[in-house]
Formats: structure tokens, sequence, C-alpha cells
């Protein structure tokens, strides 16, 4: 095959599958100054035009607001930060739709409009109150990832330190929470977890969580990145890894010389241990200080696609790691 033909082949499967990034974050604190996120920006690495361009068709969006310790800012931030997406979903009308039912994801061979599923990253910007977790629904907010990287009122995160793991992992009243985020068709998202969380949740949850932004620790050890045993443990309970593209995830040595290919390595080995239902992408773009080469901008995804035909992937492969296996994890979790 010619290389200009395998080109066209690449494109025609990206363009094709339905392709899904499990973690982005929401830039509100860009929108907060005035930027419009339908327009195409020359900073950040993603907006409308350019998710677009790159043929997503579900981003998950996170709403991040730094810890403080349960100041009660976290909570008013989180607030601003929703009224700045609601504010972004208006000025985008039909070109965007706000995942909120499973009804409202792409089915097979429909293309347009580019979904947004909204997360929050961190319970600490719910806190303890049932009623906050409610009202995040009721925004429209349809994943919670536990934990950022310090403690809160739910769980342990990964900081390693004795005074973020108070728990000892999931708390009585995460427990609680988690239980309410199955009924209410809410995606629970491990990324960040202290070890004992990820264990507890996947012992208690009646519906796959995901790890929408975690890299491989058999490739790169560091504390936000899985073993093979939690891969193994994710894959039982039906869930999916989503490969984060931040350098320092994933390769020793200088986060310089890491490039797409590093990435592909990270996919394939979630596919030896776990198998190939189970992982996908968590780009973490706009909430990564650096990219890989290759990778600068979500522009570059179908790259992605282009490493993996080359490293010998067949097609139907490469759209369960595009996207497929995402949307059959949120097909099961939201209701209708
Ligand atoms: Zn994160």
């Amino acid at each position: 095959m010619s290389p200009h033909s395998r080109l066209d082949r690449s494109s025609q499967l990206h363009h094709d599958a339905v392709v899904v990034d499990a973690h982005a974050d929401m830039r509100w604190k860009v929108a907060e100054d005035g930027r419009d996120l339908t327009s195409r920006l020359s900073i950040g690495h993603a907006d409308m035009p350019r998710l677009v361009e790159a043929g997503v068709d579900v981003q998950v969006f996170a709403v991040f607001v730094e810890p403080g310790r349960g100041k009660p800012d976290d909570l008013a931030e989180a607030d601003r930060a929703l009224d700045l997406f609601d504010a972004f979903e208006h000025r985008a009308g039909s070109l965007l739709r706000r995942v909120r039912r499973r009804d409202d994801l792409p089915r097979p061979g429909e293309r347009s409009p580019l979904r947004a599923l909204l997360g929050i990253e961190g319970a600490h910007m719910v806190g303890p109150d049932l009623d906050r977790l409610h009202e995040f629904h009721e925004r429209g907010v349809r994943l919670v990832t536990l934990t950022w990287n310090p403690v809160n009122d739910w769980a342990d995160g990964c900081q390693p330190a004795a005074n973020d793991r108070l728990h000892g992992g999931l708390s009585p009243l995460g427990r609680e929470r988690v239980a309410e985020m199955n009924r209410l068709g809410m995606i629970v998202d491990l990324s960040h977890a202290s070890p004992a969380t990820f264990d507890d949740v996947l012992e208690m949850t009646r519906q796959p969580p995901i790890a929408s932004h975690s890299c491989v620790a058999a490739l790169r050890r560091h504390p936000r990145n899985l073993t093979d045993e939690q891969l193994r443990a994710l894959a039982r309970s039906g869930g999916v890894v989503g490969i984060n593209f931040f350098p320092t995830f994933l390769h020793d040595g200088d986060p310089g010389d890491v490039g797409i290919e590093h990435v592909i390595a990270h996919v394939e080995h979630v596919i030896r241990v776990a198998g190939e239902d189970h992982v996908g992408l968590g780009s973490d773009f706009d909430g990564i200080p650096s990219t890989p080469r290759g990778l600068e901008d979500v522009t570059r995804l179908p790259k992605i696609t282009e490493h993996l035909l080359r490293a010998g992937y067949e097609d139907r492969v490469v759209r369960k790691i595009l996207g497929e296996n995402f949307l059959r994890v949120f097909q099961n979790v939201l209701t209708n």
C-alpha cells in the first residue's frame, strides 16, 4: 500500500469513527475574560472550531476549580464556571448539544452536532450536601471525578501524604454519593483517586466507572497512573481508561522527548493487559501545561488514527479506541 492510500484510509476511518475525548478542561477562566470558545482562538488546545475540525463527536468538558481545602469559594467558583458553560452552549446554538440523556449521544453514522458531556473534576466542588449533587445533576452535569489530588469529603485522592489518606478510600458519605450517582445515571470517574478509593468504588458501584484521563504505571511510575492490576480490575467492571496526553505521565526522563508514539505505547499496553474494550482517549487538553510532539492541539487527533493503523490494528479496534469503548459506558450509565 502506498503511503498516500494509507493516509486516505486513515482520514476516512477517523472521519467515520465516533471520536470521544473523555477529558478536556472547560476553559471557564478564558470565557470569563470575555473570550468566545465558539470561535477559533490562538491560545490553548481546543475550542469549538478546532474540535469540529478534529472530528471529535463527544467531548467531556471538565469544570475544575483548584481545591482550597473546603473554602466556600470552591462552590461559588464552580457555579460561576457552570454559568459560563451555559452561556457557551447558548452561543453555540444548534452546533452543540449537551449530553443529558442516553438519546443525546450520537447514533452510528450520525455526525454533528458536537456533543458536550459536562463533568465536575473533584467532589470538593460538590461537598457533603446531597442537594448540591442533585443541583449539579439538574444543571446537566453527568460525570463526577470523585477527587482531584487531595482528599475531600467523599474520598482520598492520589496525593500520597498521610493527611490526604484520611478515609482509607471512600468515606461512608462517599459510598452514599456513588450509590446516588448510580441511581441518577451519572458517570463515576476514578482518575486522581487513591488506590484504596479505586478499589472501594469497584467493589460497590453498580455501573462501570471510568478513569477519564490516566496513564499506565508499568510504563511510567507516577501516583496518577494505573497499575496493571487496576487496569484489569477496571476491565472486569466493564470500565474504560482514557490515556492522558501529559508528557510527565507518559515517560520517564525528559518530557521534551515525548511524542505521539508514547501515547500509542500506553494504549497498546492497556490492550495487552486489559483488552481492546477498555481503552480510549482522555487528552486533558487545556488542563496540561505541555503536550507531546505531534499532538500540539486537538486538531492533531487524526494522527492518533494514523499511528494506530501503522501499528497494525484493524479498523474495528481503532474505532473502539477512538470512541466506541467510552460510548458503550456512557450508554450504559446515562438514563433516558
Ligand atoms: Zn485531572
